[in-house]
C-alpha cells in the first residue's frame, strides 16, 4: 500500500481498507446514501455530492457550496473524488483532444474527444482494456498485447477527465478506444450502466465496437440496456478477413453474421459494420461487391475506414515481428468502393480521419506518451 499522508491516517471508510481513503468517482446513487447513511449523515447528501460529482465535474470537496462546511471536512479526510491523472494532453489542427491518462498503478490509456463541425455532438471514444488480445495486424494497440482490463470506474473517468478539463457536456460515447470490449464484458456492461444513469447519455448514444467476439453479441443482445453495435468486419470472406484478423480463426464470419442477423431482430436496432480500406487489398472492386452480396439480408449501414499508417517499430517489443506493410488506398478507390455499395441502398459514410497528426485516429492509440 501507499505512504498515507496525514489526513488520510484515521480514516475508516465505509467497506473499505482501514486507512485507505474511499475514492467516490464511479460510485452510483444508491452507493452514495450507503456512504451518507454510513458517515451518520442524512440521505439527500447524496443527491447533492452526485450531482456534484457528474453534473457539475468537481475537482475538489471545497467547491460544493452548497454542501455544509462539517461534511466537506469529512469528506476531505476519509474520501477522495478519483485517483486518475491526466499524463498528457494533446490537440489536433482539426480540434480532436488526445489525452492519456495514468491509473492507480501507473498504466496508462488514452481517451480522444472529437468535435465535428456544424454538429453539436461532443463524442468521446474511450478505451476498454489497456492493450488487445486480438491481434490485428492493421491495429498498433493489437501488436501491444494485453496488459488488463479496465474496471468500469477507469472507463467513467474518460469522459468524467474531458468534461472535467473542457468544461463540455459530452453527448455521445464511443468504446472505439485501445482494447476489445467484449473480452471486458462485465466492465463494460457496469461502465455503460454508469454512462447512462450518472452521465444520462441516453443508451442510443453509446457505442460498442467488437472485432466479432460472438458468443458476446447473442448476451449484449439479451440485456436490459442495449447499446448500440458497431462491427470491425473490414473483409468481405473469410480467407481475407483470416488474413488480417485472427478472431476469424475462432469465430468466422458466417457465424459473425448469424449473431448479428439475432441482434436486430432482437432489439430492433442497426448494425454498423466498420470496414478498413487497405490499398490494393481490401479496397477492390470485388470486395466491395462481395461486401454489398454480405449486407443485403442485414439491417445495417457501413463505415468506410481509410486505413491509417501506423508505426510498427519492430524493437523486440511486439509479439508479431513479421508484420505486413499496408498502404493507404487511393482517393479514387474509396469513391469507387463507395459507389458500389451504395447500389446496394445501405446507408454508406466515410469516416474522417481525426487526429491523426496527434496519433489519434482508429488504430494508432497503444498508451505512450511518444507517438
Ligand atoms: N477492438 C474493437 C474496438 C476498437 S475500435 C474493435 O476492433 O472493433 C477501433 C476501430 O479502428 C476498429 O474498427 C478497428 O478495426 C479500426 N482500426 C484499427 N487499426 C486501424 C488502422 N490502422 N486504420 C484504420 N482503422 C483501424
Ligand atoms: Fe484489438 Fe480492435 Fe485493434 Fe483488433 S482492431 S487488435 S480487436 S483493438
Amino acid at each position: 500500500m501507499e505512504a498515507l499522508n496525514e489526513n488520510e491516517k484515521f480514516c475508516v471508510p465505509p467497506g473499505g481498507e482501514s486507512g485507505q481513503k474511499i475514492r467516490l468517482s464511479g460510485l452510483d446513487k444508491n452507493e452514495l446514501e450507503g456512504l451518507m447513511e454510513t458517515l451518520g449523515e442524512k440521505k439527500f447528501r447524496a443527491g447533492q455530492v452526485f450531482s456534484w460529482l457528474y453534473t457539475k465535474n468537481a475537482v475538489s470537496f471545497d467547491e460544493m457550496s452548497d454542501i455544509k462546511k462539517e461534511l466537506r471536512q469529512k469528506l476531505n479526510e476519509c474520501a477522495i473524488i478519483t485517483d486518475v491523472k491526466i499524463k498528457t494532453k494533446q490537440i489536433s489542427t482539426d480540434g480532436t483532444l488526445k489525452y492519456l491518462l495514468e491509473y492507480k498503478d501507473g498504466n496508462t490509456a488514452e481517451c480522444v474527444l472529437m468535435r465535428f463541425d456544424n454538429r453539436a455532438n461532443l463524442t468521446a471514444c474511450v478505451s476498454s482494456q489497456i492493450g488487445c488480445a486480438m491481434g490485428c495486424k492493421f491495429c498498433a494497440t493489437g501488436q501491444r498485447g494485453i496488459i488488463r482490463n479496465l474496471e468500469p470506474y477507469e472507463i467513467l473517468e474518460q469522459i468524467l477527465t474531458i468534461q472535467r478539463d473542457t468544461g463540455l457536456k459530452v453527448t455521445n460515447v464511443v468504446f472505439m478506444g485501445q482494447g476489445e470490449p467484449f473480452n471486458n464484458y462485465k466492465n463494460m456492461m457496469r461502465a455503460i450502466e454508469l454512462i447512462n444513469s450518472c452521465l444520462t447519455i441516453g443508451i442510443r448514444r453509446i457505442t460498442v465496437s467488437t472485432c466479432g467476439i460472438v458468443p458476446k453479441i447473442y448476451d449484449v443482445s439479451n440485456e436490459d440496456l442495449v447499446p448500440t453495435l458497431a462491427i470491425s468486419l473490414h473483409a468481405p470472406n473469410s480467407e481475407l478477413r483470416a488474413q488480417i484478423m485472427p478472431v476469424e480463426k475462432r469465430y468466422n464470419i458466417e457465424e459473425l453474421k448469424k449473431a448479428l442477423k439475432f441482434y436486430t431482430e432482437k432489439t430492433g436496432k442497426r448494425v454498423t459494420l466498420e470496414y478498413v480500406l487497405i490499398g490494393k487489398l481490401t479496397d477492390t472492386k470485388e470486395c466491395a461487391a462481395e461486401l454489398a452480396h454480405f449486407m443485403k439480408d442485414l439491417k445495417c449501414n457501413v463505415n468506410l475506414i481509410p486505413y491509417n499508417p501506423v508505426e510498427i517499430k519492430n524493437d523486440g517489443n511486439f509479439k508479431d515481428s513479421t508484420l505486413p506493410v499496408f498502404k493507404k488506398p487511393d482517393k479514387k478507390d474509396i469513391m469507387k468502393f463507395k459507389y458500389i455499395l451504395e447500389a446496394s441502398g445501405k446507408k454508406v459514410t466515410v469516416r474522417l480521419e481525426r487526429g491523426a497528426d496527434i496519433d489519434a485516429a482508429c488504430g494508432q492509440l497503444k498508451g505512450k506518451v511518444e507517438g
